[in-house]
């Protein structure tokens, strides 16, 4: 009898694990307790993939050799409690994936920046002519690209919880960018947990592989010791000892493997936060013996992604930036610390037990006004109200545009940059960026006609 796989939930990972289990032989079984999207059980039905919504029946899950869970469900939901009970394994579709592939794995990690770098990185490789897949959060799964025919490289996001169930799996390049307090409600509210968590992304590591990470992050300076890596490519701000990437007198000096250097103005992407983003970009191409000429190129032909610190319009002198998926204080404070002018600042939504005080100081520098943008606003409120900055409270993307037009002198920025997460008015932080993006339009375009 065929092995028998079943995938709990049934989204980009789910879909693309299960199309890749099918076309291997495995008998193949997808549950969600959720409803599946339409386009996901089309893909299942073209492959004659048995499925289920709504719920998640034991006798047709338990029967399973191993189980592929997608990142979005914890461990403590009852079902896969259940299974981790009867001893079933149960791993995540990167795993899955990266047993049936021989590509060459550049894999993305931190608590902020992941997106971005893994885009960049992407781009470079691109413009390079490499035959190369973006997959993790970003893009389509890396099951369905293997199942489709397969690259010479993949670069990877890798999130905590697709590390959670990654055992076996080899990043042949890891990069982590950083390490700051997020998503502790999924770690029993330890820090260790999470760290633990990041730091799987250098489980199997060869001496031949490269582990590439920001070398001023304590945390990261903390762990290390205790992990086998490949060889080391650390990036730091300012020159120090050994480091593969750093800046000197307004230029980006990479040393090692192909020594090169740039001006740090070339970038495509503002701000210091991307300045890493850049760095940690530029040595992941230059170990995969991109040459030198392309990368430079590639970090200045760059466009960005969206929603991260993304210029929308200037209208009456004033800039509107979409940051929507700063959904953490400290990506907020990487937000604030790249603006040049005086800041009208929309911070707000559901909060994951938040410490504004990092942020503190730099609204205190920088802000002019503070607009809330969240179904309960108290704890914004005692915290920045003593701070003698003009505060409104809004519910919607366009009233929240309004006021901003209202508050914001000619010369300011705009910044919606919220350090929350988006559920209480929006759908997701997709949604929140694109409903604040067409009331920003709709403000440029009635202002023009007036
Ligand atoms: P992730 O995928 O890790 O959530 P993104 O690239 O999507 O990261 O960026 C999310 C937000 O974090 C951005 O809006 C930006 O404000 C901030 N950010 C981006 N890069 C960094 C970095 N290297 N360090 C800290 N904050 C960052």
């Amino acid at each position: 009898m065929e092995k028998r796989i079943v995938i709990l939930g049934a989204g980009e990972s789910g879909a693309g694990a299960a199309i890749l289990a099918k076309k291997l032989g495995f008998d193949v079984f997808v549950s969600d307790f959720g409803k599946i999207s339409d386009k996901y059980k089309a893909m299942l039905d073209e492959e004659n993939i048995q499925w289920e919504e709504c719920t998640h029946t034991p006798e047709l899950i338990l029967n399973a050799q191993e189980i592929i869970k997608s990142p979005g469900i914890p461990n403590d939901a009852p079902m896969v409690a259940r299974a981790a009970e009867a001893g079933i394994p149960i791993i995540s579709e990167i795993e899955f994936a990266g047993r049936y592939t021989r590509a060459k794995m550049v894999c993305i990690t931190g608590s902020n920046g992941k997106t971005t770098t893994t885009s960049l990185i992407y781009h470079i490789f691109k413009e390079a002519g490499l035959n190369v897949g973006l997959a993790g959060n970003i893009g389509n799964s890396l099951a369905l690209q293997v199942a489709q025919g397969d690259r010479d490289y993949y670069i990877i996001e890798l999130s905590s919880f697709q590390l959670d169930n990654m055992y076996e799996f080899r990043a042949n390049v890891a990069v982590l960018m950083n390490i700051t307090p997020d998503h502790l409600d999924r770690y029993g509210h330890c820090m260790q947990n999470y760290i633990d968590a990041k730091f799987r992304i250098l489980q199997n590591q060869q001496s031949e592989d490269a582990f590439i990470y920001w070398n001023d992050d304590p945390i990261i300076q903390n762990e290390l010791p205790k992990y086998k890596h490949g060889k080391l490519y650390p990036f730091a701000e300012t020159r120090q000892e050994g480091m593969a990437a750093y800046t000197e007198e307004h230029r980006i000096v990479f040393t090692e493997p192909t020594p090169f250097n740039m001006e740090q103005e070339e970038l495509s992407l503002t701000g210091k936060h991307n300045l890493y983003n850049s760095m940690a970009a530029g040595i992941s191409a230059n170990v995969a013996g991109i040459r030198k000429e392309t990368i430079r190129e590639a970090l200045q032909s760059f466009t960005g992604v969206e929603h991260r610190l993304e210029k929308v319009a200037r209208i009456n002198g004033v800039e509107y930036i979409n940051d929507s998926k700063a959904t953490n204080v400290n990506s907020c404070w990487y937000a604030l610390q790249s603006m040049k002018t005086s800041t009208v600042l929309i911070l707000g939504g559901k909060d994951k037990g938040n410490d504004y005080s990092e942020i503190a100081p730099l609204v205190r520098e920088k802000c002019s006004a503070l607009i809330f943008l969240g179904a309960d606003n108290s704890k914004l409120h005692s915290f920045f109200d003593s701070f003698g900055i003009p505060t409104v409270d809004v519910t919607s993307a366009d009233e929240c545009v309004q006021q901003a037009a209202q508050l914001a002198k000619s010369g300011e920025t705009v910044l919606l940059s919220p350090c929350c997460a988006s559920f209480d008015l929006f759908k997701s932080y997709e949604d929140r960026g694109r409903q604040f993006k067409e009331s920003v339009l709709k403000l440029k375009s009635t202002t023009e006609q007036q």
